[in-house]
């Protein structure tokens, strides 16, 4: 008989995302004296934890019956006309940037830049976001992104506190005039640090000499345009600190926020571009006065120069601000929101400031067209002023306009029982504007005329507020206005970087795994892009059912009870899940609890969020091996019985091991009262192997842009969703808009919902085979290198069978006394050779902390591994004296192509420079500058385009 052909729909996807091919899966477990991966795992993963997972997940399905049942999902999303407005707006994403920028993997698998030598492209986009908001919100200092508008403000709030010299006051003044989201989610952040949010109508203020800080929203969330200069000052008068909470399209044609005396800008650039995507990812932006700079949380590019005086980028000043100063941090954002940061930025570079303002126009004309015209029709618009949202009362018909509406496919935002509210966007038509005026005219009645109203109607923006300063004078506004001009200037930025569709990038904690094209496709679907967050429930039945079914999954792949998608970042489910274990002490009466016990070796985000939820932070030591030292911890858990309130540990940890202890850790932290906080970014060393919620922890987070394949988008977008067990379940986060009320985290229910997508296609395809499989090839690849590497770099910690879990460490501190070559050298010189350096200095100073992932073949690992033996040789040849100690390859690395054509002074050659291997000569990457000078960055801060002069 001839072979039998299978005729069902073979499942070709778990293959395709693992890198290494069988034979290449053998020969790695030969390497390491194993001869099946049951074998490694079960030497890897502790006795005691060992059969904990319970992946119950049915087989993978193949790409097009996983892309066909999640279109079938996606079809259940209703896209109604929707003017609800509140902060998210429709909008136009332009196409060259849709497929050149938001749907190209060399810009959205790129990671955070520290590394700027191969971030210049990515870096100068931020930049030109930084000035785009700097410009529009007339305050000098913008950061490179924060999650969104509602966690920007916390951010503003916390700032006015640490900044106002009102010392003495706990209470922030929030205007009644904000969003609904943004005020929970203040109220949310200020509780546990003794802030009392004050909210009222700003009009009716008496005193102010109580506040410490005031937020207030430009124009208003209703729709109207207050004049704020004299309230400001006020607020000033008291040592308070103003915040203005602003949108950006609108700012085009408004006096600015910092020349009315604001401190600090916030708001959303959603509506430059970025889909709604039933709530997010979208960047938020910061911007603030020089003077405070230095206090402003997030991240910020600056400008500096490299090794031979030219202009170079990099992030400035606070770069590893939460690693560095962790629990005094001021805020805990790591991943931000840097692709869509990009998207927003790239906007203005095409419309460029012509092209803005006519979008601003245009929305705001059709805006007064709409509301004369309901004025004539006799109803009751209550602003005489605004830029493209009013409000309407309509009393006791207000319920029967949003059922006729609905009926006709519209949304109008629900104010309350007596009130509606329009918002007008860039979509906008004359004929949506006509079928409102049908939906409001009574039976019969005469319609307005649109012609005849457009002629005559004045705009509404009040003459005191309009905008005499002018915006995006800078050239890179200015320049690419054509298409092909943006194609080529994206193509150019993208090729000055590295990102994951060139190499490796084998960055330790960050899962640098394939982002698979099946999983991004359904991302940039209508059907999930133009969804807004407080549409009718009953429109998104198609996202309930993902967001069910993925919640499903994740308990599955975790052991958990419960899940919260809400927080839009890894911090941020540290944020939730700490909060959700306050809120269960309370609930106990136990309300004393506020000590976390926080290993050394944890991440930065660690104790800065613990500090966020009102915690007071007690460090606990690690052996010599890298291990939580348990008697340490044992005696500060005891010591502290009455007050514990948790421990937050990453596992397997940080050092890359799985610390046999960990359920006798765990069990130390119950017995004395406390909860157990498990940080999941390693998760990807443990789906289907072992189960954080069944050897010991409460609650995790897990970062789906790590683990879960969601691409790192060059800082962002991230989801880190939380798992609890069924005790913390009452304490996750809600929402205005869900059954749930405990506080929200983030402004939109679902956080970054649009990306979710990615998930649910990765765990569908992989099923709980493919993803358990993941795991033990994540641990097979880093014990290969771990192994090739360790007679040439001593490999810090691993576990007791000499092996390591998902990434390892390589020390280079004693190569630094042996031959002055730094970590930084290394990481530099593997630029030479086209690749990422690993992660540097995290968690212990003078390392790499390598990552391969699963996804990496073998001969990806192979060409790193050569290129890590070649530059050991290369130190050797430093130790010997062969290459002399400060002029040789890895102190000048990178080498620039501009280098090479000029005198050649250096004691090695130019060969041995930029193609220490041969193969480079087939394909090498050229850095655009030469090694970047941090020191004189920050010294001389610059933080928004480079002037004209400058340029010429
Ligand atoms: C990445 C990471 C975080 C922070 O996650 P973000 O999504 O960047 O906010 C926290 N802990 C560890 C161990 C991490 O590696």
């Amino acid at each position: 008989m001839t072979d039998r052909i299978e005729l069902s729909t073979a499942n070709e996807f778990i293959a395709r995302h693992i890198g290494p091919r069988a034979d290449d899966e053998k020969a790695m477990l030969a390497t390491l004296g194993f001869d099946s991966l049951e074998a490694l795992s079960a030497s890897v993963i502790p006795e005691s934890i060992k059969g904990t997972s319970v992946l119950g997940l049915s087989a993978g399905q193949s790409e097009a019956d996983a892309l066909a049942d999640i279109k079938a999902i996606a079809g259940k999303n209703q896209l109604f006309k929707t003017f609800i407005g509140q902060g998210y707006y429709n909008t136009h994403t332009p196409a060259p940037i849709l497929r050149n920028l938001l749907e190209n993997p060399a810009w959205y698998t790129a990671y955070t830049p520290y590394q700027p030598e191969i971030s210049q492209g990515r870096l100068e986009s931020l930049l030109n976001f930084q000035t785009l908001i700097s410009d529009l919100t007339g305050l000098p200092i913008a950061n490179a992104s924060l999650l969104d508008e509602a966690t920007a403000a916390a951010e503003a709030m916390t700032f006015c506190k640490r900044l106002s010299k009102n010392k003495g006051s706990h209470k922030f003044f929030a205007s009644a005039h904000c969003h609904p989201q943004t005020l929970d989610v203040l109220r949310t952040r200020a509780e546990p640090l003794g802030i009392e949010v004050v909210v009222a109508d700003e009009s009716q203020l008496t005193d102010v000499s109580e506040f410490f800080g005031a937020l207030l929203q430009y124009p208003a969330s209703n729709g109207d345009l207050f004049d704020y200069r004299e309230l400001v000052e006020r607020f000033h008068a008291a040592n308070a600190l103003v915040a203005v909470a602003a949108d950006l399209l609108a700012l085009t044609l408004l006096t600015p926020p910092g020349e009315f005396g604001a401190d600090v800008a916030i708001g959303s650039a959603q509506r430059f571009g970025v889909p709604l995507g039933f709530g997010g990812p979208h960047a938020a932006y910061f911007s603030t006065k020089d003077a405070y700079k230095r206090d402003m949380p997030g991240r910020l590019v600056g400008v500096s120069i490299d090794r031979f005086g030219k202009t170079a980028l990099r992030l400035a000043m606070q770069t590893r601000e939460q690693h560095i100063r962790r629990e005094k941090a001021t805020s805990n954002i790591c991943t931000a929101q840097v692709l869509l940061a990009n998207i927003a930025s790239m906007y203005a570079v095409y419309h460029g400031p012509r092209g803005l303002t006519r979008i601003a126009n245009r929305v705001h004309h059709l805006t007064a067209i709409l509301a004369q015209g309901l004025s004539q029709l006799g109803l009751d618009v209550e602003q005489a002023f605004f830029f493209d949202s009013i409000t309407l009362n309509t009393g006791a018909k207000t319920a029967d306009l949003h059922a006729k509406a609905r009926a006709q496919q519209i949304n109008l935002r629900e104010v309350d029982a007596q009130r509606l509210g329009l918002s007008l966007d860039e979509t906008t038509q004359q004929a949506d504007v006509e079928t409102l005026w049908t939906l409001f005219a009574a039976e019969g009645q005469a319609l307005p005329d649109f012609a005849a109203l457009a002629a005559s109607v004045e705009a509404r923006l009040p003459a005191e507020l309009k905008r005499q300063s002018a915006i995006l004078s800078h050239p890179v506004f200015n320049r690419y206005h054509s298409e092909t001009e943006l194609m080529r200037y994206l193509r150019r930025l993208a090729d000055k970087d590295l990102a994951l569709d060139r190499t490796m990038i084998p960055l330790g904690s960050c899962t640098m795994k394939l982002n698979a094209a099946s999983e991004m496709i359904p991302v940039t679907w209508a059907e999930f892009g133009n969804l807004h967050p407080f549409a009718p429930a009953e429109q998104s039945a198609g996202y309930q059912q993902l967001t069910d079914e993925l919640e499903a999954m994740l308990c599955a792949a975790t052991g958990y009870d419960a899940i919260s998608l809400q927080p839009n970042a890894g911090s941020q489910g540290e944020y939730a899940g700490l909060l959700a274990i306050r809120a269960y002490h309370q609930s106990r009466g136990d309300d004393r609890r506020d000590i976390c016990l926080i290993p050394s070796s944890a991440h930065g985000t660690n104790p800065a969020t613990a500090n966020m939820a009102g915690m007071r932070v007690v460090v606990t030591a690690c052996d010599a091996r890298g291990n939580v030292d348990i008697e340490d911890l044992r005696a500060k858990a005891i010591e502290h019985r009455e007050h514990l309130a948790a421990l937050m540990i990453t596992y397997p940890s940080t050092h890359g091991v799985f610390e046999e202890g960990i359920r006798e850790i765990c069990g130390i932290v119950h017995d004395n009262g406390g909860q157990v906080y498990i940080d999941g970014a390693n998760m990807n060393a443990m789906v289907g192997l072992c189960a954080p919620g069944k050897f010991g922890g409460d609650v995790s987070h897990l970062n789906l842009h790590k683990t879960f394949c969601i691409p790192h988008g060059g800082g962002g977008p991230g989801v880190g969703p939380i798992g609890v067990k069924s005790h913390l379940a009452p304490f996750l986060p809600g929402h205005g808009k869900m059954e749930r009320k405990e506080g929200a985290v983030c402004a939109a229910p679902f956080g970054s919902a649009s990306i979710l997508p990615i998930t649910w296609m990765y765990i569908r395809m992989m099923g709980g085979e493919g993803l358990k499989r993941a795991s033990q090839l994540a641990i097979l690849n880093a014990n290969y290198i771990s192994r090739r590497l360790e007679e040439h770099y001593p490999v810090l910690y691993t576990g007791s069978s000499n092996l390591v879990a998902h990434e390892c460490i390589l020390d280079l501190r004693p190569l630094k006394e042996t031959s002055g070559i730094s970590v930084d050298d290394v990481a530099k010189r593997l630029i030479d050779f086209g690749f990422h350096a690993p992660t540097m200095s995290f968690p212990v100073a003078g390392t790499l902390m390598i990552e391969p992932t699963e996804s990496e073949s073998k001969e990806e690992l192979d060409r790193f591994c050569d290129a890590m033996i070649k530059i050991r040789e290369e130190i050797r040849a430093v130790e010997s004296g062969a290459l002399h100690k400060d002029d040789n390859p890895l102190k000048n690395a990178p080498h620039t192509a501009a280098e090479l054509v000029g005198e050649w002074s250096h004691p090695y050659s130019r060969e041995q420079a930029v193609y220490p291997v041969a193969s480079l000569v087939e394909g090498k990457y050229w850095p655009p500058v030469g090694r970047v000078d941090n020191v004189f960055g920050d010294r001389n801060l610059i933080c928004a385009c480079p002037s004209i002069e400058d340029y010429a």
